[in-house]
């Protein structure tokens, strides 16, 4: 591909059935841990975009959809193989492009990108259709059963975050499904979705099958890819507000939609729960990625008997994390993704003196005396203080930040946890599993943990309510998605 230098790609180009290609026109990808530039980036015109579309429907009428489930599934474990072989060369790229710590690309990044291929290679194999047998009022006897098509093309747009686990989290079921792609991942994170084609190349999937085209939102290839006639479905992770910019853009061809997007999540935490593992997973649920996950709490209601002894707990913890660079194993807190993001996260600590908070730690910059001042890091920080009203307690921020309230009572928790026009998580933390239960059901979220935060199993539906997205993916669910189910009715 293009130009690799050590484990490191210069020049990251699109990739149209099946070359690498150059655009007319390029932008810098960035090294977030110090501002430097790290690569020039192809970005796609309207017409790139058309050639990758034009052939992933060629490669989705060719060999690729005619293939037997059986060897569809059999080349998407070569295709997470192809992962596992250069897992150091998609750990380096991701953690270049993210700023995201070493040890985090390489434990959770890259082994999930190789999981969603084996899981959606598996479950496609597995997965059954309902029939019936039918009998009408008037005696008619007739089998009724579904069988599942592909889609056709199917248009991935994915965020910067998690930038290799999301896309392949709707490439693997898309591909396993029979489709054809044309992804667009985030311009800030371009690099992993490059390297992908050459494990997909060497599972010896055809070319036009998983196509890359590189570029911004709107005006550029994200938008281009989103309202072309085409493409016969849009699957989307980012912020909520960009899902309306593409809800909009993809009516007038009216095509599915799936939505992953943004959260304002709750912990819950009662004065029953096991104390010492409860700041430990909300440390976590906080500060992993630098808050950058869609499912961190940044609000999180705590019991009003151990309100103070929490808050204390958790400082220490925040305060003990290791803001370094990213390479570094001992890195717990890597920088955010960009200048841009950066100036937004701090006009939420601005935000938040203005507002009122009591600052328990950070706040701030850190200073460090090397190159990463030229990075983009922020401080871990810890509000309390704050009214529910608050913009700070109301709005997505999506970096490294909590804001903690007390309870008294466990309606009063459960009303202020659902007061937000998100609903993608929450977390519940108690000994008494009865109550576990009951408030667990009571979230209006897509996805509630009790006693523990972002333990996954792919076969699970996942999504959000409100403004948090639109259907589920995960196992069963995706695989519907990335269908069309065509019912037949024989008259017996
Ligand atoms: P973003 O919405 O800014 O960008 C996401 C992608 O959309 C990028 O590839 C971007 O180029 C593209 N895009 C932007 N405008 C577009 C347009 N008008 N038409 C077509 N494409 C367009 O999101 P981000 O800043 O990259 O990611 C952070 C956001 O993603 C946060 O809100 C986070 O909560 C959310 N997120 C949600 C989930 C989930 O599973 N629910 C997972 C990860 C991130």
């Amino acid at each position: 591909m293009a130009v690799v230098l050590g484990y490191f790609v210069k020049s990251i180009q699109n990739y149209i059935d099946g070359r690498f290609t150059p655009g007319k026109t390029e932008f810098a990808d960035v090294n977030p841990a110090d501002g430097t530039t790290i690569a020039q980036v192809a970005e796609a015109d309207a017409q790139q975009v058309d050639e990758a579309v034009y052939a992933a429907r060629q490669a989705q009428h060719g060999e690729w959809g005619c293939l037997s489930v059986r060897e569809r599934a059999a080349r998407l474990h070569r295709v997470a193989d192809a992962i596992e072989k250069r897992f150091a060369c998609f750990v380096q790229a991701e953690v270049a492009d993210t700023g995201k710590p070493v040890s985090l690309a390489s434990r959770l990044d890259v082994p999930r990108a190789a999981a969603n291929f084996r899981v959606f290679a598996d479950l496609v194999k597995m997965a059954g259709l309902e029939s019936f047998q039918t009998e009408t009022a008037d005696g008619a006897q007739a089998l009724n059963y579904a069988v599942r098509k592909p889609l056709g093309v199917v248009g991935v747009i994915t965020p910067w975050n998690l930038p290799l686990l999301l896309l392949t989290w709707k490439v693997a079921p898309a591909l396993a499904c029979g489709n054809t792609v044309v992804v667009k991942p985030s311009e800030e994170t371009p690099a992993t979705a490059t390297l992908l084609a050459e494990a997909i190349e060497e599972a010896e999937i055809p070319g036009g099958v998983y196509n890359v085209v590189h570029g911004f939102g709107p005006g550029s290839a994200g938008e281009f890819l989103s309202q072309h006639p085409d493409v016969n479905a849009i699957t989307f992770t980012g912020e909520s507000r960009t899902g309306a910019a593409i809800m909009k853009s993809v009516a007038p061809t009216v095509k599915p939609i799936s939505f992953e997007l943004g959260g304002k999540n709750a912990a819950i935490v009662f004065a029953d729960c096991n104390f010492d593992e409860t700041v430990k997973g909300l440390s976590d649920a906080v500060f992993l990625n630098t808050g950058q996950v869609c499912l961190c709490s940044e609000r999180l209601y705590v019991e009003r008997k151990i309100f103070d002894s929490f808050v204390d707990a958790l400082k220490v913890q925040a305060e003990s994390l290791h803001a370094g660079w990213p390479g570094d194993e001992k890195t717990d807190l890597g920088p955010l993704i960009s200048a841009q993001h950066r100036e937004k996260v701090l006009s939420y600590y601005k935000l938040a003196h203005e507002e009122g908070a009591t600052v328990v730690t950070g706040g701030g910059i850190p200073t460090f005396g090397d190159a990463r001042d030229r990075g983009f890091y922020v401080q871990p920080t810890i509000y309390t203080g704050l009214s529910e009203s608050a913009r700070c307690v109301k709005e997505e921020i999506f970096g490294p930040v909590c804001h903690i309230a007390p309870f008294d009572s466990e309606e009063e928790a459960v009303a202020k946890a659902n007061d937000t026009r998100y609903g993608l998580a929450a977390s519940i933390w108690t000994s008494n599993l009865k109550r576990g239960h009951r408030v667990a059901q009571q979230m209006n979220v897509g996805i509630t943990w009790v006693n523990c935060w972002f333990l996954r199993d792919l076969r699970t539906p996942f999504g959000g309510v409100g403004l948090s997205g639109i259907g589920r993916e995960g196992g069963i669910h995706s695989l519907n998605f990335y269908s069309e189910l065509n019912n037949i009715c024989i008259r017996l």
